[in-house]
Parts: C-alpha cells; structure tokens; sequence
C-alpha cells in the first residue's frame, strides 16, 4: 500500500506529483520516509523583554492599532502593524500579503513565528507566519523542516506528510523482526516515522531515529555481508600467480617500497593464489603510494596471460595514471601494451583500442567511466582496478566485474575510515592498509586562523602566486542545499576576483558544471593558466598539481576533519614547501580542538579515529552512499555503540539465518534487495 504512487494521496494531483518526483518522492512510503532536515522548536512562547538577540522566535502579541498599508512600488505594496504583548513592543512587515489586511484585526492575539530583528533597540520582523491565538494550529509544537524544491513550501510539503500519517499510519510495517526492537530497546516503525516528522519531546525523538538509525545500518551491514558472503563462495576460474613482470618492475624501481607497500602486495598475492575472487580494498592516504601497488597486481595478471583495466574518477587522473604506468613500463623494458580510454579519445582511435582491447592485442587499459560503456568488450580480462571509485557503490563495480567472468577487484582508497567503522562501510570488501609513509615526504605546514586574519592569508597566497606558484581557496560547505553552495562558492570567487586577487587568473570549480567543463578548468590550472582555484569540495578527487603550494579552507569548522585531510592532499605533492591554512570562524572549543588535530598530525588514520571521538560516525557514512539517496543514514547514526551492537548482531544473522528464512524476516530482507539489487543473493 505505502508502495502507491504518490498521486493516490489526497492534495496531491500531476502538478504537484511533478514536483515531489524532484525530491525522489515517488511514492506514499517515499514521502513518509522524506524526513525533515531540522526542526523548529516553538513550544517556547517568548516574551518580547526576553529577546536580547536577534533569531527566531515564536510570539503571543495583541495588535493595538490599524495596521497602514501602503504601495511603495508598482508592484510591491507593504502592510506594517504595531502589536505588543505585556512586555513591550513589535513591528510586524508584510510585502505583498494584501489579503492579510481583513485578517489582522485590532484587539485580538495572534501567534507570530519569524526571524526577529533589533535596529535601534526596536524590534521588528518581516514576513512572519502568522495565526489566530486560539486556533493552537502550529504553536507550541516542534515543527518539521524539509528540504525543499522550486515551487513546493515547508507547508505544502508539511500538509502532505500529515494527510500521508493520517491514512496510512496502520499500513507502515515494521521492517525490524519484533524480537531485535524488543532486545535493543527500539519502538516500531510507525512510530518512529510519526515521531521524526513531528516530534514531541526529545526522548521520543532520540527513540525514533535510533530505531531508524539501527534499521538502516542492520540493512546495510546485512548487505555488505551477503554480498562478501556470496563472493567468497564463487570460486573464480581466473589464476593470477605469475610475477615476473611484477618482480622485473620493482627491481628497476628507483625506490624500496615500504613495509607497509610490501605487506599489501603480499595479502594481494595470498588473494590472487587462493581459489576464491579478489574483492580488495586498499585505504592508503594521499601519497602513500597506493598505485605501484596496483600496477604491480596488473603486471601479475599481464604475467598470467590475462589482461587488466584501472579506473578513475577523472580524464585527468585517468591520463596520469596511464604516464605512470608508461613509465614504470619503458623504466623496466617491459613489452606490455597499455592504452588509455576517456570521453574525450576520439571516435577513431576509441574504436580501434575497442578492437584491440576484444582481440587481446592491449593488455591494460586505463581509463574513466567511459571504461564500463556496454561496448567495451575484453577478451580476457583477469583484473579490474579502481582508484576512488568506492563513491560509485557496489554496482557500478558489479557492472564492471561483469564484463568478463568474474575478474578479481582491487579498490584504492585515500579516505580512511575508522577501524570501528570499516566492516560497516566496507563490509563487502577484504580491507589492506598502507598505514606508513615513503620516506622523505614533506610535511604540509598548517595553520589556523581566524576570519580576522584572512586578509593576511590572502597576502600569503600573493606572495606565493607572484613567484609562479598556485593555490586552491575552498568555499565553504552549505549544509541545507548544494544550490546554497553553489551561491556561496560564485559569490566568493566574484568577491576575490574583483578585490584581493584583481591582477591574478582566477578559476572557479564547483559540481554543478558538467564534466567537460570540470575537466576544462583543472586542465587550465595543471597547465599554469590559472594562478588560482576557486573551488567547493569537489577539488577533493583526482586533482594532482604539483605547483599547487596553499591551500585555504574557507570556515573550516563546518568540514569533516577527514574532509579537510584530503584537500590538504592536494598541495603538497612537488618540490616546494606547501601549506594549508584553516579558516575557523567558530568560536567553539570542541571546534578549536578538532582544527588542532590536523595542525598536530598529518596521518590519516589518526585524523579520522580522532574526529570520530569528537563529532561521532555520521559523517563517515557520507562516503559510501551505495547508490541510494533516500539511504540518509548520515545524520541519523549518532553512535559508535549503535554501529558496533549492529555489527554484532548482522554477524549473528548471518551465521545462523544467512537466508533470513521465516516470516519475522521477510520485510527486512524485501528491504536489502531493494537496496542492493542484484548484487544480493539469497537462496
Ligand atoms: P597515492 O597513494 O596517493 O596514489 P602514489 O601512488 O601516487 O600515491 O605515490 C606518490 C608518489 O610516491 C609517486 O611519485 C610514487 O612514485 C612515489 N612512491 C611510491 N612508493 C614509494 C616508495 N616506497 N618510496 C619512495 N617513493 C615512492
Ligand atoms: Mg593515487
């Protein structure tokens, strides 16, 4: 029933239904699953004498006399009406709200919500929700706020909810077996759902989104196991064990590789002897060295007769992967042929490694996304590398596996995750660490500042332009809308371009260009042509500037400490000194302590375990969206122990009932496959 479109709801017709479809609302159940960003709390009438700051706040006020209305221009008219209640005075602001003219009457008490302002020692507040005191419509409650589209209100959207819980409240199903809620000390799901868009207190809040909180993880970590479960039962046909060109490859290499480089190249050579498919993950951070590893796993599979692919986020780390692998090749002698592929190959020379690549004349491919197109075909492929390609989820790499038998798979990753958290969010995957640096290595300097101090940074970065060096400035992350973001970065980069940095190359990157236009200005700025990058978080992946020496994190305090470790990454990685400066425009100690951390320590590792203590696991699941936005378990896991019982109880599960047999089970497992689709077998 939840499962109807969301048309059958009453108030909603094939306008409306158009713009819930943008919001990823199909259905009832959708809709009832849309769960508010934040909340606000107007259980609390405030008196006026009380407002010493301005915010916003619900109030209780008498109009005392006959709101003016006026027309100010041709088409904007203004109704202003003064009201108190026994402690002082307020000014309410209407534009173009001419009907609320025979509402607001003299006398009688209103409930005002709105963002209240002081000028002068006067307060005032425009355009405020307004209603009758004695129907309590809204007041006194905590109400939902929901993430919006064009065209759709908070109130539309808050109606819809309402009518959704009214009709089909009894039809929402629990999905946890009525044992774990009782064990874990859950509610049901009705309830919680209820609860989360309108909450009373904040014990049956907390209830809720642990109830859903655990829900989420138990399928996810149900998941992630079946899947491993199910791979390490496939025994693949695919033997890799022969190294010579990998041995040949190190022996040429101008370096040793590290204990820890060398560790996983063992694990990787366990892996590809035994019978079982390869579904490795390597967690390494930036610079740890992560791709002669890979490519010593794709000269075994070269060795062994098969051929190899390796993927990457980017046109341009796609291209610096394939200089790479040339050059371990010509440094080595190796007669290997390697080829790389990307949107932009033109059509004639794509065909013609399309041809070789089916005919087994190229033996490693190096490419983007355009790698798992349909007409790609392999004659033999034995291994398929992907670099941060873990954001893409389990089924794009299924669709790449699926390409030839079944390859072995080797993932790298510069994101650390917590060890507590790993078998959550990569729970299908065998995990490698690189936890030790080459030696050598440059330790990026790091400061802290305050927003005051930002004109010197500013001058820092000239200081660095002027003689021939580059720098990144991020924009700070927007919470409630990437569109918000997208204002935020342009502003700023308009605002740099015209003042501080007039006499320099400025470029602006954000994820709202299309990838032509991404990979346009990167290429600008590897090519020197743009002094500076101005730039939202999508610079994290798959930007490798050598020239690159400063990089400023604009509020710095509303990132992830992980976060920030990687844009740090991105300077660094050449000759010269490097440095990264935090913006910390919060006052806050724990936020001082968290931008401590990064200045004391450049190891990812500890980074992440570290933010983990302070700001809890949410933001880690950020990571891995397994390919579902409805999936926010972001902000609803608030603790490490709810991950660990769910961890325990999953592998309890799946030793005892890995088909999740019987009836207590059927919508839990209904939910797995819908997460995971095909690459969830049960029996
Ligand atoms: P990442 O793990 O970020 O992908 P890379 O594989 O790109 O790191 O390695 C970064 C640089 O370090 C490369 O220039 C590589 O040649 C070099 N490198 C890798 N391993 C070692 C080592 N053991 N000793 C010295 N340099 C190394
Ligand atoms: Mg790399």
């Amino acid at each position: 029933m939840l499962d109807a479109d969301i048309q059958y709801l009453k108030g909603v017709g094939p306008n409306r239904a158009l713009k819930l479809q943008k919001l990823n609302i199909f259905t009832i159940g959708d809709l009832l699953n849309y769960f508010p960003v934040k909340y606000e709390d107007r259980r609390t009438v405030k008196k006026i004498n009380e407002i010493s700051e301005p915010g916003k706040y619900l109030l209780k006020v008498k109009i005392i006399e006959k709101p003016k209305h006026s027309r100010i221009k041709k088409n904007m008219t203004i109704i202003k009406a003064i009201c108190k209640d026994d402690t002082g005075f307020i000014t309410l602001t209407f534009f173009n709200n001419d009907f609320l003219m025979d509402k607001l009457i003299v006398g009688d008490y209103y409930y005002v919500f709105g963002n209240v302002k002081i000028a002068f020692g006067k307060l005032e507040t425009t355009n405020p929700e307004v209603e009758f005191a004695d129907k309590d419509w809204k007041a006194g409650k905590i109400m939902p706020v929901y993430g919006l589209t064009y065209g759709l209100s908070n109130n539309e959207i808050t109606k819809l909810v309402k009518t959704a819980l009214e009709t089909y409240y009894d039809s929402i199903q629990n999905i946890l077996p009525e044992e774990i809620i009782k064990e874990y000390g859950l509610t049901s799901k009705k309830s919680a759902i209820k609860t989360l868009h309108f909450p009373s207190d904040g014990k049956e809040y907390s209830l809720a989104k642990k109830t859903i909180a655990f829900e989420n993880l138990l399928i996810m970590q149900l998941g992630l196991f079946n899947i491993k479960n199910n791979l390490s039962n496939e025994f693949s046909d695919i033997k890799l064990r022969k190294t010579e060109l990998s041995e040949k490859l190190l022996s040429y290499l101008p370096y040793r590789l590290t204990n820890a480089q060398l560790k996983v190249i063992e694990e990787i050579k366990e892996d590809l002897k035994s019978k079982k498919i390869m579904n490795r993950l390597i967690q390494g951070d930036v610079g740890s060295g992560k791709t002669v590893i890979a490519i010593y796993a794709m000269l075994m599979a070269v060795s062994s007769g098969y051929q190899s692919s390796m993927m990457a986020p980017t046109e341009i780390l796609a291209l610096q992967h394939y200089e790479t692998i040339r050059g371990c090749l010509n440094l080595a002698g190796l007669d290997v042929k390697a080829e790389v592929l990307t949107g932009s190959t033109k059509a004639k020379e794509k065909q013609e490694i399309l041809t070789k690549l089916k005919n087994g004349e190229i033996d490693i491919i190096v490419g983007t996304h355009a790698l798992i197109e349909d007409n790609v075909e392999f004659k033999d492929i034995g291994l398929v590398v992907t670099d941060e390609q873990h954001r893409f989820g389990v089924r794009q790499r299924a669709k790449l596996a699926n390409k030839g038998k079944s390859p072995h798979i080797l993932i790298m990753t510069a994101t650390p995750i917590p060890r507590t958290l790993a078998l959550m969010i990569y729970g299908d995957l065998d995990i490698s660490i690189i936890d030790e640096m080459p030696p050598g290595r440059q330790k990026v300097i790091t400061y802290v500042i305050t927003d005051k101090e930002k004109t010197k940074a500013y001058n820092f970065i000239k200081n660095h332009l002027d003689s021939g060096r580059q720098a990144y400035i991020v924009a700070p992350l927007v919470e409630e809308s990437e569109n918000l973001e997208l204002d935020s970065v342009v502003e700023i980069y308009k605002e740099l371009k015209s003042s501080y940095f007039s006499e320099y190359k400025l470029g602006l990157l954000h994820g709202k260009m299309s990838n032509s236009e991404k990979e346009e200005v990167i290429n600008k700025f590897y090519k020197g042509k743009i002094n500076m990058l101005v730039s939202t978080t999508v610079v994290e992946v798959g930007v490798n500037v050598p020239n690159a020496v400063v990089m400023l994190i604009l509020n710095a305090e509303r990132f992830g400490l992980a976060q920030l470790h990687q844009l740090r990454g991105r300077v660094g990685r050449g000759r010269h000194q490097s440095y990264c400066i935090l913006v910390n425009e919060s006052k806050s100690k724990k936020s001082k302590d968290r931008m401590s951390i990064l200045k004391r320590t450049n190891n990812g590792f500890i980074i992440a375990e570290e933010d983990l203590k302070i700001r809890g696991p949410g933001d880690f699941f950020g990571v891995r969206q397994h390919g579902l936005s409805k999936f926010e378990i972001k902000n609803m896991v608030t603790s490490v122990e709810t991950v660990q019982r769910v961890q325990l109880l999953s592998k309890k599960i799946i030793a005892e009932n890995p088909n999740l047999i019987g009836n207590d089970y059927r919508n839990l497992k209904s939910e797995i496959m819908n997460l995971f689709k095909d690459d969830i077998v049960f029996n």
